[in-house]
């Protein structure tokens, strides 16, 4: 053992202690890998994970992401059980709402959906009168309905796969940064520490959300990552118009919303384009957007032009080219493994991609669901996935 308690030798250590790196540590020991190391840079669930808004939703333009998402919402809804701790899963239902332009990508997504059995269906104005009358639904628009998704709570979820990997044997270390991965013969050989400590491996996954750019520029790979800062507001509900809604991913107006307990909602939105630091950027959001997205909420949900506004946050997603993730080992350097770029996606699908990232790690292949489309050098073969909709949160 080092000072501070690290093992000198570790199975393998993983960089980021978010909700994809906790989920991976923990399918590691569920695979009879427990000898793990994870650094975290500050604390558990700091990063983006802490800032998520946390909706979880099935609607995707490919397979592979809809497939994730869908594994992981079964995990979320019986988290006691198949993980232990809570997730704080709340079914609300999920509302997708598009105009006219996106109409045939709506229903061809629906189609792709119920071919891989998420329930979900397109829904008409007189279905929505029944499902979620208090949103308003305008000519030119169309609609699908998800009964099963709702929201979670990004902390909890971390902090309960961090206990479990610990009771497995598992090591987490917080406050203890990574400053680099030991390379020879293009092989990883072990992780420095900014501590001053080196744990010897053969195997490093890299799961360092925004800072993943730098972390694997440091081994002289360069990976198409880009932090988009996005902003959550809340607001109070008139609770006596407006009881309850659903979740809704709002295309027509580019931002989202769900509720918030029982009298909140958020409201995530303004994805803007200049590339913030991920140690120093605007935390809180811009008044301005937050009117703008309030002005939203109202024309969706009438009942809420009484809301009030009681604050808000930013975090960073971070984005590839094509807005989703790569999960892949990196190529050039043996050993060495990423799970980066979540853009918006990553809370919903962090269960499926702990599991998925720890088997091809374990067994040099993902056990239920194809990787390949998120493979690391999709970029440079020009074979991105592709959204049918101009909001590329949704993607
Ligand atoms: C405002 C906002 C709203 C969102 N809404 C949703 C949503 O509704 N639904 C959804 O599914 N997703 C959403 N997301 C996206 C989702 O939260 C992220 O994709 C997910 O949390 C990414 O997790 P991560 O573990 O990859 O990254 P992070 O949570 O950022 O974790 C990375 C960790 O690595 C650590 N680290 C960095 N460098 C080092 C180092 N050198 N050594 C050790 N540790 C290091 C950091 O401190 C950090 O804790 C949202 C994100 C934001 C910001």
């Amino acid at each position: 053992m080092t000072s501070n308690s690290l093992p000198n030798v570790a199975d393998a250590v993983i960089i980021g202690g978010g909700v994809i790196g906790c989920a991976i540590q923990y399918h590691l020991a569920q695979l009879g890998i427990p000898n793990t190391v994870l650094l975290e840079r500050d604390v558990i669930a700091s990063g983006s994970t802490g800032r998520s808004q946390a909706i979880c939703r099935m609607h995707y333009s490919n397979r592979v992401t809809t497939q994730l998402a869908w594994q992981s919402l079964q995990v979320f809804a019986d988290f006691d059980a198949r993980v232990g701790g809570t997730s704080g899963f709340v079914r609300t239902g999920y509302l997708v709402v598009v105009d006219e332009v996106d109409r045939g990508g709506l229903e061809r997504n629906v189609a792709m959906h119920q071919e891989l059995g998420v329930p979900t269906s397109v829904v008409s104005q007189d279905d929505l009168t029944r499902l979620a009358p208090m949103v308003a639904l305008y000519d030119d628009e169309r609609a699908a309905w998800e009964p099963n998704s709702g929201y979670a709570d990004p902390y909890q979820v971390t902090v309960s796969y961090a206990a479990r990997s610990r009771e497995a044997g598992a090591i987490i270390a917080s406050r203890n940064p990574a400053s680099g991965i030991d390379t020879a013969s293009d092989r990883v050989q072990g992780v420095f520490t900014a501590a001053g400590e080196r744990i010897a491996t053969d195997t490093v996954i890299v799961a360092a959300g925004p800072w993943s750019k730098r972390v694997l520029a440091d081994v002289g790979v360069d990976v198409p990552l880009l932090p988009v800062r996005h902003q959550v507001a809340t607001v109070a509900r008139p609770v006596e118009l407006v009881p309850q809604h659903p979740t809704v991913g709002d295309i027509s107006q580019s931002f989202s919303f769900r509720p918030d307990g029982t009298n909140f909602t958020t409201m995530g939105f303004g994805d803007d384009e200049e590339q913030p630091d991920p140690e120093e950027y605007p935390q809180g959001i811009d008044l301005q957007s937050a009117a703008s997205a309030r002005a939203k909420l109202a024309r969706r949900v009438p009942g809420m032009s009484d809301s009030y506004y009681r604050g808000g946050w930013s975090g960073l997603f971070t984005t590839t080219p094509d807005w989703h993730p790569i999960l892949d080992s990196v190529p050039g350097v043996d050993g060495l493994f990423c799970a980066v770029g979540f853009s918006g996606h990553g809370f919903k699908l962090s269960p499926a991609i702990g599991k998925a990232v720890a088997e091809l790690v374990a067994e040099g292949k993902a056990r239920d669901v194809d990787l390949s489309p998120l493979r690391f050098s999709r970029f440079a073969e020009d074979d991105l996935m592709e959204s049918s909709y101009r909001y590329r949160v949704l993607a």
